[in-house]
């Protein structure tokens, strides 16, 4: 049975579904291993990539904030607490000292 081969040229453009970027130029014509069949290989879109670590990136500052705030709160905390230990150890050293007259 004679086989019949063409060529046929096809232009298509590759867009990232999340963020509409181009993709062309992350974008391959490859064959599939197995079957031999081709394909489009596309590479993970930069943009999005650039967005996912700008999210974390925020998330990350929000984090650190909450953080900064929490710690000052504790700091303050720590104050207090050494100046009631503080009065404290005045107060019985004071009763001390009367004990003592
Ligand atoms: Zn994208």
């Amino acid at each position: 049975m004679p086989r019949i081969e063409e060529t046929i040229e096809i232009d298509i453009e590759v867009y990232c579904a999340t963020c509409g970027s181009g993709l062309c130029g992350q974008s391959t014509v490859t064959k599939t291993y197995n079957r031999g069949v081709h394909s489009v290989r596309v590479e993970v879109c930069d943009e999005c990539i650039q967005n996912a670590i700008s999210d974390v990136r925020h998330d990350l500052e929000d984090k650190i904030d909450e953080l900064e705030g929490i710690i000052v709160g504790l700091k303050e905390d720590i104050c207090e607490n050494e100046h009631i230990i503080k009065n404290q150890e005045d107060t019985i050293l004071d009763l001390n000292n009367k004990l003592n007259i």
